[in-house]
């Protein structure tokens, strides 16, 4: 009640949740209470959960932030919904997002912007706009966002919440509407690392409808999480994440998280990933060419939004439906995409891409022969006013620079909240080698 209360009260200025089901909620909600007067706990029972809105919940809207899906209704349970629910977790709301989770500020879903709740004059960040919102302005513990270039751990640093990235398979991505399928992963908001643990405790491991999804060694150790010791732990120090680019206000912050880091009794040593600076143009051919394909089942026929059709042919239907439903950060990716793979260029664009994609997943592979993890910044700067980069596609791409390059890779990562430049929340980057996302959380909680 709590929860939908401070949905009611702050959410018509901020505009994080796109639906709610109130009636739905209070059931679950009295059902938890009933297993919890049972005697019976789960790292989760009992709290309420907010859900990107590209996340199945089975009768609730699932949007996308898409005219396109405007009206359509969820079928199924993503299975990360479905293992919260089965561990009593309670939905309350379904979560603003950019359009497809295309976007790195939250200005670009077709229901209007989320607003950063530290200054609603500027952007929380994006992707995943709503879902860290929810957390930050404290509507709900937890969320679920996608962190396909950084979706999730960009806004929980412009926003003051953690939040993680895992091991790409180890969330199953059922019912998480694909964008890039190479590169979408779940990724748990919470206030802290033990939060964002306790969630991928009850949601991690293989899923037979996800045939990429894989077991997460260590599962047991994330509830109740541990802090890491980090006496004598090697903390690599990217050269490329540290150069000029990174304002000087935030890395006043984040150079007094490495000394508490140190303090904590880290080593803190100098790497090198050389292939960082292909990171940005390397993304964003593999994503725009798998969006290309994955936005394709999107025609008016199978799915929400349909052009009215008084007669139009079937491929005219397609296209008005397409031409109407779509917002212009889709359509740019659509084009950029299908040229990308098509005939003639597929081996100049689409095939470099993937053997950039390779050299940047050596980098990371060679840094972890000499240190136990990375620590980065998330992103150069604090959070941009409303409006800042709308009408520069690129300079909004470039505010993935420090985030694409894990995905890329497939290790994982967080944001973990750091302090403050000039009132404004900024995130430390930790990412681990592939597989030790528990390693990486615990590490996290130490610093927290
Ligand atoms: N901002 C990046 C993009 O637009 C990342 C988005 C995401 O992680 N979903 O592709």
């Amino acid at each position: 009640r709590q929860s939908l209360e401070r949905i009611r009260s702050r959410d018509g200025q901020l505009h994080a949740v796109l639906a709610t089901d109130a009636s739905r909620s209070l059931a679950l909600a009295r059902e938890a209470d009933r297993r919890l007067r049972e005697g019976e706990r789960t790292p989760v029972l009992g709290l309420p959960v907010v859900l990107k809105d590209n996340l199945a919940w089975t009768g609730l809207p699932a949007t996308c932030g898409s005219r396109m899906l405007e009206g359509h209704q969820a079928a199924y349970d993503a299975t990360v919904v479905s293992r919260l629910l089965a561990a009593g977790a309670i939905p309350v709301a379904k979560a603003n997002m950019d359009e497809f989770a295309m976007g790195s500020s939250g200005e670009y879903s077709a229901f209007g912007p989320t607003l950063n709740p530290w200054d609603p004059a500027r952007v929380p960040g994006g992707s995943s706009s709503g879902p860290i919102v929810a957390v930050a302005a404290g509507y709900a513990p937890l969320a679920l966002g996608s962190d396909t270039g950084g979706s999730v751990r960009l806004p929980a640093s412009f926003c003051n919440v953690t939040a993680l990235r895992p091991t790409y398979g180890v969330l199953s991505r059922y019912g998480l509407t694909a964008m890039a399928s190479s590169l979408d992963q779940v990724g748990p908001v919470g206030t802290t690392a033990a939060d964002v643990a306790a969630a991928l405790q009850v949601m991690a491991g293989p899923d037979p409808r996800d045939s990429t999804s894989v077991d997460l060694p260590r599962t047991g150790a994330l509830f109740p999480l541990q802090p890491a010791d980090l006496k004598g732990k090697r903390i690599g120090l990217p050269v490329e994440y540290w150069g000029p680019g990174l304002a000087p206000e935030v890395r006043e912050v984040l150079e007094a998280a490495l000394d508490q880091l140190a303090a904590l009794g880290a080593d803190l040593v100098e790497v090198s990933l050389p292939h960082t600076r292909y990171a940005i143009d390397t993304y964003y051919l593999v994503c725009t060419s798998e969006v290309s394909s994955n936005l394709s089942r999107f025609d008016g026929v199978r799915y929400g939004y349909r052009a009215p059709d008084q007669g139009l042919d079937l491929a005219d239907l397609i296209s008005e439906t397409r031409d109407r439903g779509f917002g212009p950060e889709a359509k740019r990716r659509i084009l950029l995409g299908t040229f990308c793979l098509s005939r003639g260029w597929y081996e100049a664009f689409y095939l470099r891409a993937l053997q950039a994609r390779t050299l940047i997943t050596r980098n990371f592979q060679e840094a972890f022969r000499s240190v136990d993890l990375l620590a980065t910044p998330v992103s150069p700067v604090t959070a941009f006013p409303l409006g800042a980069k709308t009408g520069d596609p690129l300079s909004m791409y470039l505010a993935d620079v420090f985030t694409v390059t894990t995905s890329l890779a497939a290790v994982p990562c967080l944001s973990v909240p750091a302090g403050f430049a000039g009132g404004l929340p900024v995130g430390l980057q930790l990412i681990a080698p592939a597989l030790a996302d528990v390693a990486l959380l615990k590490a996290a909680h130490a610093f927290q």
